[in-house]
């Protein structure tokens, strides 16, 4: 069977389609994107805060820390260029209590480390920014790179840039399995010379049918939002975040204005029965579930990445009460009556080590000569995509020549 494209690409999220443009930017033309979905933004990709992150809070040698602003300060050239909306704020995060306001400085230390533009204010500044806002023993730190955009306008753009190009994304294309260099899907075989899984949440089932991946399990955790209503809303100007633990890879609920003058409050991160089980009872995933949650079972017995308290604190914040309490650390006159449930659900493809049980927090990319799989495609992978794509690329022509 003759190849069918020089490339293929699976997935067509903001990994898939920034790798072929970045394909495309490096002269290739013959590359093919399979998605399983019948259009764009279905998974995380169209389900996320939409913040672009300044790169604050990776560890130094880390991919994030590499792509983060660089990818920040490409997307908004990028959004700009194509006129997508755009809200250019910044954002402050505030210390909750003592321990977190001990961080204030470290924080700010790894930031500057990572490229990232912050100041540290004292309550008087931050008052003038959020008056709403305070921060526990008075400083706060202040990125005023951090920026808001709408998802789904990037990935349609990205779209329309590869199609004026002349690059076909095939929808409603599941891929079930590979043999060698042939791809089984749903809509028959395909054969290709080099193949880039960008599966997000699928990503890992397909590197282990091959072979790759096999240190790791996918534990998805499921994010959830809330929304503040307009009055309160409008008082609100900016990205509001907690101190994170850095010790897991999530940000912490946090306060995102949106681009339609909304406030979101959110995502939660907690594990779900399955990579797409986005509500209570659909799209169960027996199998995942129980391979997830031994894992999680196992994680728990080890307080693996201080499991044990993020779970007691996630299973509080199921509820409206236990949102409101968490967010007035750092927003104190929140009210539960003031917020309300936010359609929005994202889920993100987390990896744990099968070694040690213990939480991956950076991108994997892993490759064989014919095959490069992109793994644990969770935050900020929405803000690197444009930087880290060509790493991926790079990544692909070491094992690869045309
Ligand atoms: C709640 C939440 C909030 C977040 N907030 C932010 C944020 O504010 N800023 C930020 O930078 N990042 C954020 N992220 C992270 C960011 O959204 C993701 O890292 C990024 O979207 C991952 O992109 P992707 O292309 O890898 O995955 P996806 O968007 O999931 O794309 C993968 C694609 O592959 C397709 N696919 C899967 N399996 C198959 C198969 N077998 N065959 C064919 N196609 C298949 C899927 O349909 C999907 O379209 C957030 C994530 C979540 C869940």
């Amino acid at each position: 069977m003759r190849p069918t494209a020089d490339f293929i690409i699976l997935g067509a999220g903001i990994i898939g389609l920034t790798v072929a443009r970045e394909l495309l930017l490096r002269g290739h033309k013959n590359i093919l994107i399979l998605e399983k979905e019948s259009s764009l933004g279905a998974h995380a990709s169209g389900r996320n805060s939409g913040v672009l992150h300044a790169g604050i809070y990776y560890a130094n040698d880390s991919m994030k820390a590499k792509h983060c602003n660089i990818g920040m300060n490409l997307m908004k050239d990028f959004v700009r260029r194509k006129n997508l909306p755009l809200l250019e704020t910044g954002k402050v995060i505030c210390a909750g209590n003592e321990v977190e306001a001990n961080q204030i400085i470290s924080l700010h230390e790894r930031a500057e480390i990572n490229g990232a533009l912050t100041k540290i204010i004292d309550s008087q500044e931050l008052s003038e920014l959020e008056p709403l806002a305070k921060s526990y023993g008075g400083k706060a730190i202040f990125s005023p790179a951090t920026a808001v955009v709408q998802p789904l306008s990037i990935l349609e753009a990205l779209k329309n840039e590869l199609f004026a190009n002349g690059i076909q994304i095939n929808f409603n294309s599941e891929i079930q399995r590979i043999k060698q260099n042939i791809l089984f899907t749903n809509r028959g075989k395909i054969s290709f010379s080099h193949l880039i899984n960008c599966c997000g949440t699928g990503a890992l089932k397909i590197a282990h049918s091959v072979g790759l991946g096999h240190s790791y399990r996918m534990l998805p955790f499921k994010g959830m939002y809330w929304v503040l209503d307009r009055n309160t809303s409008a008082r609100i100007s900016r990205a509001i975040y907690p101190v994170p633990n850095l010790k897991l890879p999530f940000l912490g609920v946090h306060v995102t204005k949106t681009l339609d003058g909304n406030a979101k409050l959110g995502p939660s991160a907690l594990p779900a029965f399955g990579p797409e089980n986005y509500s209570l009872f659909s799209n169960i995933s027996f199998c995942t579930s129980v391979g997830a949650f031994t894992t999680l079972g196992k994680m728990y017995l080890k307080n693996q990445n201080h499991i044990r308290e993020h779970i007691a604190s996630e299973i509080s914040k199921l509820t409206k009460e236990g949102i409101v309490k968490e967010l007035r650390t750092i927003l104190p006159t929140l009210q539960a009556k003031n917020i309300s449930k936010h359609p929005q659900v994202g889920i993100r493809p987390q990896l744990v080590r099968t070694k040690d049980l213990s939480l991956e927090m950076d991108f994997q990319i892993e490759s064989n000569q014919h095959q490069t799989h992109v793994l644990n495609s969770i935050s900020p992978a929405f803000t690197c995509s444009m930087s880290l794509a060509k790493s991926i690329v790079d990544h692909t022509f070491r094992n690869f020549t045309l």
